[in-house]
């Protein structure tokens, strides 16, 4: 109990916002009650001034105005009520607690020093003075309880013991008065300081959790924030090709789609072109893969500056990049695709390395598509295709020709795709004729293809289609069983040449398929020569040397087709493993009327016979082109002139020795 009425007297200091609302709301109340108090004091001082020595009635309430005035100038002009601090706050309520203590207890003994002086009319001033003063001072001090109590205590029990004890009724009815009075306000005082604590305590816990809420709506927002930077960035990183910065494979279908899009509601055409570097691998098979990847990061970097402003470019994977040009103008589509061709062939220096390469590009315009956009993007990869096999380093338009071809691919796909292709595929069999005995020594199969709807299909249209959609190894698989059947019905001693795709030679996997098909044929392997042309080593000469290798150390022998038409035939003679050339026939038409072709057969037939290979001369036409073949050399010979390619049955009565059916065809 007198624990806590000591702590009533003393000045909390455990909440800091309590403090300073109690110091703002005293900066107002406190001027107000020392005017109470200087006006009251005078008021009774002027009463007593002749009753009174002036030490009471002129000496202290001047000293006590001074004080007081300096304590209420001080209230007055508080100079941290914008700034408040709550240490600063606590230190002054304090000393306005102390100085409480003191100035009440001067104030009531200076009261009841001057109650002996004068009539019964001035010691009743006195002690109204007093009853009055002390409830003034109280309510000024609502908001300090502890000073409020400290003024109370002192006046009330000064006053209640000084006016109790002068045996005078009405004061001792006065001194009760006052005092019950006093405790009453104190009731009142005490409940609205609970209030006005209450009050501000739960103004800053509601503050406090505004403010947590507005941190955590700070938070929320900030974290928003992030979550859209690192979902834009991941979004960009799905865009971009991480080796070259350029856009990606995805970023480009996507903008390709909404520039199909686009077009369906009614807008501009638009071009897009497929570029494939020329050279790009030997550069990576020499150099390695970081001279590669540094060599499409300059390549792209290129790339970019000429598109700039004009074309969307980005990398689709590996070597191949894709533009997309908002130009419905072929012309400007072409001006661009020859500007980054001219871009591509420009010399690179990468690690103190030049090295060049060349770019094929496919180009096609939407107005010339009537598929979706894959459609168009199919049409660009066939006009590469075609830049690739007939002009490399160039640039090709997807033309009209182009679309029929296309077409023609549709439909022999969809029969690649129909398991009957293995039984309507066929063998003719063209002899190879040994010219110092005038007699078949093998025969070549050709394929042949009679399509339901499309007719006869050439074997140069259809083979390249097999190896462009994928087909090639399991066709070549089929028309080998089959020529080998053919094949034991023939003696012995005659031979079969067969023709391999470049896919056949570029995979491990298929060579050794391949193998075990002669294998399981029961044909001798020494009767079989396995054809290639130099396109199949172009894109892995490695490989095609283990694999060529592989054959003829399982007894085959494998011969290089269509010799000297290829970009470096003296080079893949020195380097494949090989036991055969194929002269082709561009060297031998009208070698009769050419000396300069009769110069090179006779170079190459010599050649031939230096390296130990046999020689086979392709193509012959007319009696004459045999007789100067003859005359240069030539062992080995196939032509029209000797026979054209045979159907399985004629060429198994050839072989049989059917001599009447020989000449004729002769
Ligand atoms: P190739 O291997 O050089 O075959 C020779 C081609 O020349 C054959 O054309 C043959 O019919 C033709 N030919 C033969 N003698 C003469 C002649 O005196 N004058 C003229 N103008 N042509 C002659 P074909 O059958 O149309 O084959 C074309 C090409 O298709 C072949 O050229 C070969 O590269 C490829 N091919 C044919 N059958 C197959 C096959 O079963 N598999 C593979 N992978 N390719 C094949
Ligand atoms: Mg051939
Ligand atoms: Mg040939």
């Amino acid at each position: 109990m007198i624990v806590s009425i000591l702590a009533l007297l003393r000045v909390r200091s455990d909440d800091p916002t309590l403090a300073i609302a109690q110091q703002a709301a005293l900066s107002k109340q406190i001027p107000l009650m020392y005017f109470i108090l200087l006006v009251n004091t005078w008021g009774v001082a002027a009463t007593h001034l002749h009753a009174a020595p002036p030490l009471l009635t002129i000496t202290f309430p001047l000293l006590m105005t001074l004080v007081c005035g300096v304590r209420m100038f001080y209230w007055w002009n508080r100079n941290d009520r914008l700034k408040p601090d709550a240490a600063k706050a606590i230190a002054e309520l304090r000393r306005t607690n102390r100085i409480s203590w003191v100035l009440a207890a001067l104030f009531a003994l200076w009261g009841i020093s001057l109650a002996p002086y004068g009539d019964s009319f001035m010691q009743s001033h006195v002690a109204f003075y007093m009853g009055i003063t002390v409830i003034g001072c109280i309510f000024c001090l609502t908001h300090l309880l502890s000073a409020a109590m400290a003024v109370t205590l002192v006046v009330n029990i000064t006053f209640i013991a000084y006016f109790g004890l002068t045996g005078n009724e009405i004061f001792i009815a006065m001194a009760i008065d006052v005092g019950l009075v006093s405790v009453a306000m104190l009731l009142v005082l005490w409940v609205q300081y609970r209030d006005f604590t209450h009050l501000i305590t739960s103004r800053r816990e509601l503050e406090l959790k505004k403010n947590v809420l507005e941190e955590r709506e700070v938070q929320l927002i900030i974290e928003q924030k992030q979550t859209q930077a690192l979902s834009d960035e991941n979004k960009r990183l799905a865009n971009i090709d991480s080796l070259t910065n350029l856009s990606n494979r995805r970023f480009f279908f996507s903008k390709l789609n909404e520039a199909e899009i686009r077009l369906q509601k009614g807008g501009a055409d638009f071009h897009i072109g497929l570029i494939d570097l020329d050279g790009f691998k030997p550069v990576n098979d020499l150099y390695g893969h970081k001279v590669g990847d540094d060599l499409l990061i300059e390549l792209a970097a290129r790339l970019a500056q000429v598109c700039r402003g004009r074309a969307l470019v980005a990398r689709l994977g590996g070597d191949e990049f894709a533009i997309l040009m908002e130009t419905s103008d072929s012309a400007v589509a072409t001006e661009l695709a020859d500007d980054i061709g001219h871009a591509c062939r420009q010399p690179f220096t990468i690690s103190d390395t030049v090295v060049e390469i060349g770019a094929s590009i496919g180009i096609s315009s939407s107005e010339l598509c009537v598929e979706a956009s894959r459609g168009l993007y199919e049409q660009a990869d066939y006009a590469l295709y075609h830049a690739k096999r007939n002009a490399r380093g160039c640039a090709v338009a997807f033309s009209h020709e182009h679309y029929v071809s296309l077409s023609r691919l549709t439909v022999i796909e969809r029969a690649f795709r129909d398991a009957s292709i293995d039984r309507d595929i066929s063998l003719d069999f063209q002899p190879i004729y040994d010219l110092h005995c005038n007699e078949v020594v093998a025969f070549e199969a050709l394929a042949r293809w009679r399509h339901p709807d499309l007719g006869f299909i050439s074997p140069a249209e259809f083979i390249p289609a097999a190896e462009r959609l994928g087909y090639i190894n399991h066709l070549s698989r089929v028309l080998l069983g089959k020529a080998l059947k053919e094949t034991t019905t023939w003696p012995d001693h005659i031979g079969l040449s067969f023709n391999l795709s470049a896919r056949d030679i570029a995979s491990n996997d298929q060579a050794l398929r391949i193998m075990s098909i002669i294998a399981e044929s029961g044909v001798r392997p020494d009767r079989i020569d396995l054809e290639i042309t130099e396109t199949a080593l172009l894109s892995d000469l490695e490989r095609a040397q283990a694999i060529a290798q592989g054959f003829i150390s399982a007894g085959m022998g494998v011969s290089l087709d269509d010799f000297g038409t290829g970009f470096s035939s003296l080079t893949h003679l020195h380097s494949m493993p090989l036991t055969n050339i194929k002269i082709d026939r561009s060297f031998v038409t009208a070698i009769d009327k050419n000396p300069a072709s009769a110069k090179i057969v006779k170079s190459l037939v010599r050649m031939a016979f230096d390296m130990n290979l046999k020689c086979i001369v392709e193509g012959v036409e007319t009696s004459m082109e045999l007789d100067v073949i003859r005359e240069l050399g030539g062992c080995f010979v196939q032509g029209y002139h000797l026979s054209k390619p045979l159907s399985a049955s004629d060429a198994r009565q050839l072989a049989s020795g059917n001599q009447a059916h020989a000449s004729s065809a002769r």
